[in-house]
């Protein structure tokens, strides 16, 4: 190995990446697509948990004006603090779960009736 310093190894191996692209490219490709399936379901499993994070989380606390804790579907997060990005587009947006969660944090629970009164006065 005579005369190979760090950077003739790292141009080496760029070298070797370009040379080997389609390689690379295809056992990629294959892998995505025996991962696709069980990626999906996860990402799907994710969301659903998610999901019932949030709708236990406003179940439990329940509407701050009226206590409505009825159905999780009638019960909005209206932020208090500064906004990031509502909860739905954090959902959407695949926020990790701390970031989430301290987005919520900067909300409260409020039923979409007390919540529409709330946005009209
Ligand atoms: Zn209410
Ligand atoms: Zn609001």
């Amino acid at each position: 190995m005579v005369g190979i310093t760090l950077f003739d190894k790292k141009e080496y191996m760029k070298k070797h990446y370009q040379e080997h692209k389609e390689y690379y490219k295809e056992k990629h490709k294959k892998w995505f697509q025996d991962n696709i399936k069980s990626a999906r379901e996860h990402q799907k499993q994710q969301r659903e948990q998610i999901k019932q994070y949030i709708n236990n989380y406003k179940l439990s606390r329940g509407c701050s004006v009226c206590g409505y804790n009825k159905c999780a579907a009638a019960l909005d997060f209206h932020h208090n603090g500064d906004k990031e990005c509502t909860i739905s587009q954090a959902i959407v947006k695949k926020y990790g779960e701390k970031r989430l969660k301290k987005e919520i944090d900067k909300c409260i629970v409020l039923c979409a009736n007390c919540h529409r009164e709330l946005h009209n006065k």
